[in-house]
């Protein structure tokens, strides 16, 4: 993959250097630690074209993101569309328009590249999030966590973000029910895991927008609830909402974390609409900080955490 950086310079070492995807938009201005956005130069007939890639929202992609196998070929093919219109900020510094997401879509070379370009910022993106364990015996005590922590501590990767045919991204893993994880008895568990999003790291604050918050198990009565009242049987939904239903997959994610996520910035459990409004890379954050914190398995011998509060060991799961 070509990765461009503004100046001279090979992007692919930046990224393996500082795990940045290259492109820094005045980067030097800003504390972001994460480049909001990358430029990347494919060929498309017979001339290269530069594509500047963005993070959409959720609420972007939550209408057409679902598992490719379970999609008829032509809701694939309108799926993709729609995904390179989301993703893509501007070609050759024109806005993206769904007629150059067609032309894109029909260049194989050129979709090689930007998917493999998309991909890699949703992981990135991903990745920024950072989490904190808090003791379950002082509740004061926190140890801070990584998603890769659970790939090398307990063996666990986090959800995939991309179907195996990597040109589409599935919904968050909370959109199917998941066995509990494993839990030697008497194991002492986390009492809470609070969070900082990715957006918090990728873009400047933006007033109104959720950056922190402690995330639980999820509240069955809450979930339950949010979904009666937000997609209620027989109801049409307004435009900007079509995709609230408990048939789109992203819908029942978005409802599962609402109803896991106990208190966000104010104190109070988060608004959905507050959640839809997120980076999606937020949402996959979250939903991979709840599907490792709950479903992966812990084995007997798994090494626990030290509260550096109180001195007791727990382990940051629940
Ligand atoms: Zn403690």
């Amino acid at each position: 993959m070509q990765l461009m950086e503004t100046r001279a310079g090979d992007a692919r070492e930046s990224e393996t250097a500082d795990g940045s995807t290259g492109h820094h938009h005045d980067a030097g201005a800003t504390a972001m630690t994460l480049s909001p956005a990358a430029e990347i130069i494919v060929p498309v007939d017979g001339r290269d074209m530069v594509v500047v890639l963005r993070r959409p929202r959720y609420e972007e992609i939550a209408p057409f993101t679902a598992e490719p196998l379970a999609l008829s070929q032509t809701l694939r093919a309108s799926a993709l569309r729609l995904a390179l219109r989301a993703d893509i900020a501007t070609v050759d510094g024109e806005p993206m328009r769904l007629a150059t997401a067609d032309r894109l879509a029909a260049a194989p070379d050129a979709l090689a590249h930007i998917i493999e370009a998309r991909n890699l910022l949703y992981e990135q993106g991903r990745a920024a999030g950072e989490a904190w364990a808090v003791c379950p015996h002082c509740d004061r005590g926190e140890v801070k966590l990584s998603l890769l922590s659970f790939a090398t501590r307990f063996g666990a990767l986090p959800p995939d973000i991309t179907a195996a045919d990597p040109l589409y991204l599935l919904p968050p893993s909370l959109s199917l029910e998941h066995r509990a994880g494993a839990r030697p008895a008497g194991s002492p568990l986390t009492r809470a895991i609070r969070f900082r999003l990715p957006s918090a790291s990728i873009e400047p604050p933006v007033r109104g927008r959720l950056q922190v918050g402690v995330l639980n198990t999820i509240d069955a009565s809450r979930e339950a609830a949010l979904s009666k009242k937000f997609a209620p049987h027989g109801k049409e939904q307004p435009d900007d909402r079509v995709w609230w239903r408990r048939g789109n997959p992203c819908f029942r994610a978005l409802v599962a974390l609402a109803a896991a996520t106990t208190r966000v910035d104010d104190g109070a459990p988060p608004k959905l609409a507050d959640l839809a409004a997120l980076l999606a890379v937020d949402v996959y954050f979250l939903d991979a900080l709840y599907h490792l914190s709950h479903f992966a398995d812990l084995a007997r011998h798994a090494p626990a955490d030290t509260c550096p509060a109180c001195g007791r060991s727990f382990y940051p799961v629940f």
